[in-house]
This record gives structure tokens, C-alpha cells and sequence, in this order.
């Protein structure tokens, strides 16, 4: 039974799930708490409102081509470990296909295939000419060696070296792994492609150290889309950047950039939590401190006993910060918070507890339904993670047009056409919010679904 436009809505708007036949057409489990079917029912809900054809459901349902591989590393001790490790090649109707490896202990099909979808989504909504994939390895970079590191990497592009390049799957950095990591891997492709010259092998991923073909202005790039689209945006909502009060959870590449760049702004970073606690200091944070705090020591654990001076480029220097329980954390009152670290942290219990005017999900899918749902009612915006994080592909695709035209440009005119991309991206979800009276979220779907849509009419299904 087809529901219609208005119980979809309806539905949408309570955050709530409604079962759309083509789980059932296409075989897909109507399990609620699994990823994958939280992301493909978001998807169906805005097909529905803006009445999406049949066949571009059933194809973005369900990925093009799920990758899984075992593969063995020789360790520092001398003795083999195997490893396993993904990639999901969710969609190419846009370009090829493009998006992030993680190298984390947690990493499974279906998380790896709901992050595949929601690149293939991304890149639609600011319409660069890529389509969504993902991968990642089973492993704790924290717990091995570089060398292993080296040889994880190394090995896992060997093993799926025939099914990545840059014409047709371009992977790039996610949580656990580097701009030092896709250098091996471009190396690792490079050296069995054979190839060299205008086919430049080193475009087969994004996110590379500058010497070797990397964009200025990538490391950063997640971070100041981020802030791209809160300059944007909240202006709607009435909150300046100047002063506004924001907390982090999560402070590696996205939170830590997302945080440096709002303190230039002026804006104040009140609390920080990362895997190992959470810090506070109500007159803000020296992040800049914090960030090179995390880089020599890996987390932001011991940062409050650190001795010397604050850095020398935020209004905060020399300040100090408090140890706080996560109980603390999460009642932290802001006016943004800023979820930057994994999938799901912001769950059904912590979004009753937040005290915040606006969501900005930096991470990739962040919120639980059933906590959507509680921001909903607490009238709590949610600006997501597609339109939120896209500045990271972004940067990425001005990566790969340089390596493919072999040019480079300077960081202005990177921070220039990024900024420019994701306002336009931002222009066209608070467009469709108004055209069809819908959350945030919805309505980044549905301008992502109709540039889809558009492309599937123009190509058709061929044969
Ligand atoms: P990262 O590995 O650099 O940092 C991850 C952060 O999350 C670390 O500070 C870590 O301590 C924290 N964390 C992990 N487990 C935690 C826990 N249980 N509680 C609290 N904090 C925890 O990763 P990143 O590249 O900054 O990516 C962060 C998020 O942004 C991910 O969802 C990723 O998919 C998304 N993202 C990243 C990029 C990019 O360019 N790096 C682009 C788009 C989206």
C-alpha cells in the first residue's frame, strides 16, 4: 500500500518510519535500528513528497556494487594478521564514484554502504560531477605501528587496486586515516597501473599531501564548509557567528578545523569532547592550543595539566579549560552544537538533554531518527550532515581537476569556489524547505533527489 504525499510528510516530519513497499520489492530488511535502513528510508520519505520516478527508488535503494575483501599483513612481530576490509560503489549516474575510507575497529557493510548512499547524495546537492562511494579496513591506526599502518594500506589498495582509478572510483581520507595514508595508496596504485604522465595515477584518491598532487586548502576543507554554511545560515535563525557560544564532539580533522575557523570569527568554543572526556571553559577554549595539543598527543586527554602559554592566534590565549563528566557536556548550553565524530552519538537520551538553538552535523549521519524526532519537537534546527559536511568532496573535486589538468591553484581561489559551491548548495536546501514546508533534512534530499531525477531523464537506462 503506497502511502501519500501528505502521511509521507506527516511522517517525515515526526521523525517516524514508514514502511515504503520497495523494501519489500527489493528485499531490504525493515529493521529500524540498522543504518542503512534509517538512510534509505529518509531517501524514500522526500522521493515520495516531490513524487520521484519508480526506477530511480529501486536504484538508489540499493548499492551498485558492494566490495569485500580478506587480506594478510606481516606485523612488526613477524606474524600475520588478516584483515578485512570494504568498498561500496553506491552510485555513478553523476561521475565516477567518490568518497571516504575509514580505518576503525566498527567498521561494517552496513555502515559502509548508508555512507556510500549519503556521498552519492552530497555530491548531488552541490552538484559536482561524482557519484557516492565508501570503504574502510577493520583496524585501530591508534594501535599499530607506521610501518604496519604503511603495510595495512598498501595492501588493502593492492587488494582493490582492479576496482578504484581515476576515471572510475576515487577514494579519499575519513576517520582513521591521513593525507600520509592516501599517499601510500596513490603510490601503491601507481606503481601497479604502470602509468604516469597526463593519466596522472595520483588522481586516483583525494586528500594527498601537497607534494604529491594534494590541494591546498583540503585539510581543511570539511571544517570551513562547515562554517561556509552556518554563515549561511544563521542569519535566518538570528544567531551572530560573533561570540555565538559552540561545542564540539569530536576533534579531529573536522572538529578541530570547524573550531579554529569559528574562533576566528570571533565565535566561542565552550566545550570540546573527544573518545577519551570532555573539557569546558565558559570564556572559550584556545583551540588552537587544543589542536596542536591533539596532533603531538592524539587525543585531548591531559590538555587542562599542559603547561605554557595559550597560542598566539585566538583571543583566547593562555586560557585553560576545566575536565567535565559527558553528563556535563551534553547539558553544556550553546547556541550551537556541532557533533564531528561518529555515526549515532547523538541518540534519543542526548538530544532530550542538549541545550542548543542549532544541530550543525559535521559528522556523517550523527542524529538517531528517534532523536531527530526530539529535536523536532524542541524545535531544535538541524542543518545535516549532506549539505553540513560537504565541503570536505568539495575540496576534493577541485583535488582531482587540478591533478587531471595539471594545474595548481592557490588557497584563495580553493576557499573561494568552496564557499561558493556550498552557499549555493545551502540557497537550494532552504528553497526546498520552503517549497514544501519540510525540516531541513527532507528538504536536502529532495534537492539532492531532484538533481538525480534530472540526470536519470537525461541519460535513461541503458540497455
Ligand atoms: P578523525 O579521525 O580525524 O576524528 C574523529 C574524532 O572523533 C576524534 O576526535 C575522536 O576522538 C572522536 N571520537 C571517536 N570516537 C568517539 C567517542 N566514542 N566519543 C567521542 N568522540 C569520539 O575523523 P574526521 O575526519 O574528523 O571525521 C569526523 C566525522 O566527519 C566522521 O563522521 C566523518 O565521516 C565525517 N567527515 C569527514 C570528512 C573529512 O574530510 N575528514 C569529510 C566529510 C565527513
Amino acid at each position: 500500500m503506497s502511502s501519500t504525499a501528505t502521511d509521507v510528510k506527516n511522517a517525515a516530519a515526526q521523525g517516524g518510519t514508514d514502511w515504503d513497499p520497495i523494501f519489500d520489492e527489493i528485499g531490504l530488511p525493515k529493521d529500524p535500528t540498522n543504518i542503512y535502513t534509517q538512510t534509505v528510508a529518509t531517501m524514500l520519505r522526500a522521493a515520495e513528497i516531490i513524487n520521484l520516478k519508480h526506477r530511480c527508488r529501486i536504484i538508489l535503494a540499493q548499492p551498485k556494487n558492494e566490495i569485500m575483501v580478506h587480506f594478510p599483513v606481516r606485523m612488526d612481530d613477524g606474524h600475520h594478521r588478516l584483515f578485512k576490509g570494504y568498498r561500496v560503489q553506491h552510485n555513478n549516474a553523476c561521475g565516477p564514484y567518490k568518497g571516504g575510507l575509514r580505518f576503525h575497529k566498527d567498521v561494517h557493510l552496513d555502515d559502509v554502504k548508508s555512507l556510500a548512499f549519503l556521498m552519492t547524495m552530497k555530491c548531488a546537492l552541490v552538484q559536482i560531477p561524482f557519484g557516492g562511494g565508501k570503504g574502510g579496513v577493520n583496524c585501530t591506526p591508534r594501535d599499530l605501528s607506521a610501518s604496519e599502518l604503511e603495510r595495512v594500506s598498501r595492501r588493502f589498495t593492492a587488494a582493490i587496486a582492479n576496482d578504484i582509478g581515476p576515471d572510475y572510483d576515487i577514494p579519499a581520507p575519513d576517520v582513521g586515516t591521513t593525507p600520509q595514508v592516501m599517499a601510500w595508496i596513490a603510490d601503491t596504485y601507481s606503481a601497479l597501473s604502470g602509468r604516469s604522465g597526463p593519466d596522472d595515477p595520483f588522481a586516483v584518491v583525494t586528500g594527498k599531501p601537497v607534494a604529491v598532487g594534494g590541494s591546498l586548502g583540503r585539510e581543511k576543507a570539511t571544517g570551513q564548509g562547515v562554517v561556509d554554511v552556518l554563515r549561511e545560515m544563521l542569519p535566518d535563525f538570528d544567531i551572530p557567528i560573533e561570540d555565538m557560544r559552540v561545542s564540539l564532539i569530536g576533534f579531529g580533522n573536522v572538529g578541530s578545523w570547524a573550531a579554529r575557523i569559528l574562533a576566528d570569527l570571533g565565535a566561542n568554543v565552550i566545550a570540546v569532547m573527544d573518545h577519551t572526556g570532555a573539557l569546558r571553559n565558559d570564556e572559550g577554549l584556545d583551540v588552537y592550543a587544543l589542536a596542536d595539543y591533539t596532533a603531538q598527543n592524539g587525543s585531548i586527554a591531559g590538555f587542562e595539566k599542559r603547561t605554557g602559554t595559550g597560542s598566539k592566534t585566538t583571543k583566547h590565549s593562555g586560557n585553560g579549560a576545566d575536565v567535565i563528566t559527558e553528563d556535563e557536556f551534553w547539558s553544556t548550553p550553546v547556541d550551537v552544537f556541532i557533533p564531528a565524530a561518529l555515526e549515532g552519538m547523538l541518540n534519543e537520551e542526548r538530544a532530550k538533554q542538549i541545550h542548543c538553538r542549532v544541530v550543525a552535523e559535521a559528522a556523517n549521519a550523527p542524529t538517531t531518527p528517534d532523536a531527530d524526532k526530539v529535536l523536532q519537537q524542541r524545535g531544535i534546527e538541524v542543518i545535516p550532515d549532506m549539505l553540513c559536511n560537504a565541503g570536505g568532496v568539495t575540496v576534493s573535486y577541485f583535488e582531482w581537476v587540478q591533478n587531471r589538468s595539471n594545474v595548481t591553484w592557490d588557497v584563495e581561489q580553493v576557499d573561494r569556489e568552496l564557499n561558493r559551491i556550498m552557499c549555493m548548495a545551502a540557497r537550494r536546501t532552504i528553497l526546498a524547505r520552503q517549497k514544501y514546508d519540510t525540516d531541513m533534512r527532507t528538504a536536502a534530499n529532495i534537492a539532492a533527489l531532484e538533481h538525480l531525477g534530472d540526470v536519470y531523464q537525461h541519460r535513461g537506462i541503458w540497455p
